[in-house]
């Protein structure tokens, strides 16, 4: 009987391993054709200084699917990175932050901007030629232009990843690490790259101040952020007690849903320019 029992579990597994194949396999299908077929969207999160006010602005990827409605980030940006669909994905959204940049640059407004890129994207042949010429194309300041990337970026060739760092970082980009502390790789690499900001991973601000392990390493990130001269962003801000903390603990910058969950990038910009429009 238990020999039974175990082969209907591994026909169980092999079922539902089957059909999580085949759901990603159709995922991928229809990625492919989402930017085509006007289903991705950018959104935006603002992030705020220690008094509250708008600092910069988070550009996150959006899939509404014909049949499936909203697809997570969390699932279709790990398929479009082992596919390939990252680099056509990845360049049009580069493509939206720099026309926003190029806008709110003619309005006077001087936020920066930051947008994730991948490892793939990253690495692939000509990134920073078809940066430099997207800067050209659409006249975005690059000073405003921040590149979120993570840890996993650094572990197969760091001085490959440095070198390209420097390469960007010559235009004016500035480099944040997202996700920061969850990643596998050592602190050393942290004074070798040009980078200009970290990123506390959501995951460390989410039950602090009452968690003492995710306090402690908040501390410790914020310490060592101040002695490396870094800029830090605490991501995933929920509550006031949070907001809090981190401002007394040095926290110069703050994302979450405590100030703002992502919006459309339309309605963000067209709510950040009146006022400008309203001055002249
Ligand atoms: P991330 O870059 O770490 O982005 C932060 C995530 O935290 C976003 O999830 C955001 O919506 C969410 N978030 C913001 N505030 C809060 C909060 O207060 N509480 C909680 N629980 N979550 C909060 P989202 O938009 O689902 O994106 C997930 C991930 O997908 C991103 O994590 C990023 O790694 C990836 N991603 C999103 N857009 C892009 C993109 O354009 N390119 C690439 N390569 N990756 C992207
Ligand atoms: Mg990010
Ligand atoms: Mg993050
Ligand atoms: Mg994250």
């Amino acid at each position: 009987r238990a020999k039974k029992r175990g082969r209907n579990h591994v026909a169980f597994f092999e079922q539902a391993m089957q059909l999580e194949v085949e759901f990603r396999l159709s995922l991928e299908h229809d990625l492919g054709m989402a930017i085509a077929g006007g289903q991705m969207r950018v959104h935006v999160q603002t992030q705020v200084d220690s008094d509250g006010e708008p600092a910069g602005a988070e550009l996150l990827l959006r899939w509404q699917h014909p049949e499936r409605g909203n697809v997570s980030p969390a699932q279709f940006i790990p398929i479009a990175e082992d596919s390939g669909l990252i680099l056509p994905l990845g360049a049009w959204v580069l493509e939206q932050g720099c026309r926003t940049l190029a806008r709110l640059h003619e309005a006077g407004c001087r936020l920066p901007l930051s947008i994730n890129v991948s490892p793939k994207q990253f690495r692939q042949t000509g990134f920073v030629d078809q940066v430099h010429a997207l800067l050209a194309r659409t006249g975005a300041p690059a000073a405003q232009l921040i590149f979120e990337v993570t840890e996993s970026l650094l572990i197969d060739n760091l001085d490959e990843a440095i070198e390209r760092m420097n390469e960007l970082a010559a235009l004016g980009i500035r480099f944040s690490i997202d996700d920061f502390g969850t990643g596998y790789s050592s602190l050393a690499y942290l004074k070798r790259l040009p980078l200009h900001e970290l990123k506390i991973d959501k995951s460390f601000v989410q039950d602090m101040p009452h968690d003492g392990d995710d306090t402690a390493i908040v501390r410790m990130i914020l310490s060592m952020a101040r002695h490396l001269n870094l800029h830090v962003v605490a991501e995933g801000v929920e509550t006031r007690e949070q907001a809090d903390f981190l401002v007394a603990n040095g926290c110069q910058l703050m994302q979450g849903y405590f100030y703002s969950r992502p919006e459309p990038i339309g309605e963000w910009l067209a709510r950040l320019l009146v006022p400008a429009r309203q001055e002249t």
